[in-house]
């Protein structure tokens, strides 16, 4: 007689929105998929089984915003994510070929989306792209594998009409389309995000990292942050993800004696630095700049000499994180909630990945400590509803028959203890061991990420709560 179950997680408080569950139950998983979950399944059915005691079990974390690219967050995005529990990321940022390069080279057994900078000088020509171009481009998009457009506007602007036309172009193809709000008109900042919302006239579109317009650069970070509530109340067609971190990440590359970045430039003003490259170098030396340095297999956070050098033997071509993220707007945010119940911020993500700030367990849970979120509010934004956003359908929930895609977490530590994804365990007590990667694609996209020797797993946008409010 052969088993039953390939793999049985027992004892453990499985937490499902979903499915309304709240409860120690065991969960058991066969042919990728989860088949049984009820108390007293029998371990001797199954090939493998873990005793989950104490621990919370839940669908798979979904990060929707996450850097696992060469450009941004570099090659050990996936094993730091699947340290922590990360099962689905979106990158957001691309080059998609890279990406999907690192999912093949680096992949740890997740599940990566990704969308493609429209970058003026790399991606677009300039500024101001014309319908045609940001057609063309969007359309070798889709056939790379990646899913959409990410705007950078707080970075590398474009005009208000450029970024509208794109934002306009992907709804018409429904495909994906994320905004880092910016424009030439308007900065990373509150009335950038105010814009934005404007420039979205009514279309879908996901803003990116709401948090980081709620900075008081304008004015007092809390007004800042009731009226980005008050902006996505009001306007249903746009998604969006918080972050919990007070860390931010963005480029310290600098040419002509200048970061290349306007975040960075008010970064370094906010810290009283100069904003250019000796004000980066000045920064960097006391502490202000932290400097993301590649070391030992992860990226850890670098200041003074070493991590002068480091950004020197790079070329300046480095990300660099500061500390800018006040904590009231990020609390506010997270909890947040719409009259119907609904949060007013869809998900937590973290801008991690490769960026060493991957901490929805470990400050989640603390809001769940904190009673600002219950376990399964919690659950519902750094899974279901981002699950949902993706158009992963069998994803982000504990329905029978649904992908064998889960986190474990450590209640008592807030920490991930073990994750799998199609059944399959990629990490278990803080050591991955996972391999290889699946790409989250449209179906116009499948043949480039067989190509690169990765699994496709076909969405359809129109059908995702990207698109269904
Ligand atoms: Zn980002």
């Amino acid at each position: 007689m052969s088993y039953h179950y390939d793999i049985l997680l027992k004892n453990g408080l499985v937490v499902d929105p979903v499915t309304n569950r709240e409860e120690i139950a065991d969960i058991a998983i066969a042919g990728g998929k989860i088949v049984e979950i009820m108390p007293g399944l029998s371990a001797e059915k199954a090939q493998e089984a873990f005793d989950l005691k104490g621990h919370m079990v839940m669908p798979g974390i979904v990060d929707l915003h996450a850097h696992a690219s060469a450009w941004l967050g570099g090659r050990f995005g996936h094993k730091m994510m699947a340290q922590v529990g990360v099962t689905t990321a979106l990158d957001m940022s691309g080059p998609i070929d890279s990406v999907l390069d690192i999912a093949s080279e680096y992949g740890v057994g997740m599940n990566i989306a990704c969308i493609q900078y429209v970058r003026p000088g790399h991606t677009v020509r300039d500024t101001n792209p014309g319908e045609k171009e940001l057609e063309t481009l969007l359309e070798q998009c889709l056939t790379q594998g990646g899913l959409g457009f990410k705007m950078l506007g707080g970075h590398y602007p474009l005009t208000p009409e450029a970024t509208a036309r794109a934002i306009e172009i992907v709804n018409k193809n429904k495909a994906y389309v994320a905004f880092h709000a910016g424009s030439l008109n308007k900065g990373s900042n509150i009335e950038g995000f105010l814009e934005a919302v404007e420039l979205a006239q009514g279309n879908s579109l996901h803003m990116a990292h709401i948090n980081s317009y709620c900075r008081g650069s304008v004015r007092p970070c809390l007004v800042e942050t009731e009226e980005a509530i008050a902006a996505l109340e009001k306007n249903p067609n746009i998604r969006s993800e918080a972050y919990l971190s007070p860390m931010n990440g963005t480029s310290a590359k600098c040419s002509g004696g200048t970061p290349e970045s306007l975040v960075t430039h008010k970064c370094l003003n906010t810290g009283g630095f100069e904003a250019t490259e000796a004000g980066l170098e000045a920064a960097i030396l006391a502490g202000w700049a932290q400097i993301n340095l590649e070391k030992g297999g992860e990226v850890v956070l670098a200041i003074g000499q070493e991590a002068l050098e480091y950004w020197r033997s790079k070329g300046t071509e480095t990300t660099v994180s500061f500390s800018v993220n006040p904590p009231e707007p990020r609390l506010r945010l997270a909890v947040a909630k719409r009259q119907s119940g609904e949060f007013v911020v869809d998900c937590i993500g973290t801008d991690g990945g490769g960026i060493p700030r991957n901490v929805i367990a470990e400050m989640g849970l603390s809001l769940v400590r904190l009673q600002a979120l219950t376990l399964k509010e919690f659950v519902q934004k750094i899974s279901c509803t981002p699950a949902r956003i993706l158009g992963l359908k069998n994803k982000g929930h504990f329905t029978l028959g649904a992908d064998a895609d889960i986190t474990v977490l450590d209640l008592e530590r807030q920490r991930a203890y073990m994750s799998l994804v199609n059944g399959k365990v990629i990490m278990y007590k803080g050591y991955v061991c996972g391999k290889g990667g699946n790409v989250i694609a449209t179906a116009q996209g499948e043949a480039a990420v067989r190509a690169k020797g990765l699994n496709p797993v076909i969405v359809d946008l129109a059908d995702s709560k990207f698109y269904q409010r």
